[in-house]
């Protein structure tokens, strides 16, 4: 057997990924009313079992990883994103969570990034959020687009969301 230029050179796959409680990185969502509408009277338990994925990079958000229903999160981005942003990123998100509870397919490849029914559902809340914190729609539109959807699709998902 030809020796290997890689000898010596180990990838540790036994190590653990670090996961973080919800409730250590974002407080107060079990107070919030949108999110009680999600979950009922199981939203202390719920967000107290949920775990966060923590990364640092110079892309992405926060996304929900439905292997195990885990929240990823950009560390760098929600240092520095608007406190608002943040706020609404994460009721997004745990609308996900809902809808992985309820047995839904979260990520449908039927159905383009914009046009796909778990999106827009977690999109209106996300709006309806936005306006009742006092967001204008100016600002909602501004925290609406995002890098991975193009000019057509942006409008689409706009005119979806009564936005347009
Ligand atoms: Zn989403």
């Amino acid at each position: 057997m030809q020796q290997s230029q890689l000898d010596g050179v180990v990838i540790n796959k036994g190590i653990k990924l670090r996961y973080y409680k919800f409730t250590d990185v974002f407080k107060g969502f079990e107070n919030v009313d949108a999110v009680k509408k999600l979950f009922g009277k199981d939203t202390k338990r719920i967000l107290s079992k949920l775990k966060v994925m923590l990364f640092s990079s110079k892309w992405g958000y926060l996304w929900v990883d439905d292997r195990n229903m885990s929240i990823g999160c950009n560390y760098d981005y929600i240092k520095e994103a608007d406190k608002r942003h943040v706020y609404l990123d994460v009721i997004h998100e745990l609308m996900h969570i809902k809808q992985g509870m309820e047995g839904r397919k979260l990520f449908n490849d039927n159905f383009e990034y914009v046009d796909s029914p778990t999106e827009l559902e977690a999109y209106r809340e996300g709006v309806a959020e936005a306006k009742r914190i006092g967001m204008s729609d100016k600002e909602i539109i501004e925290y609406l687009k995002v890098d991975w959807v193009g000019e057509r699709d942006f409008k689409r998902l706009l005119r979806a969301l009564g936005m347009a």
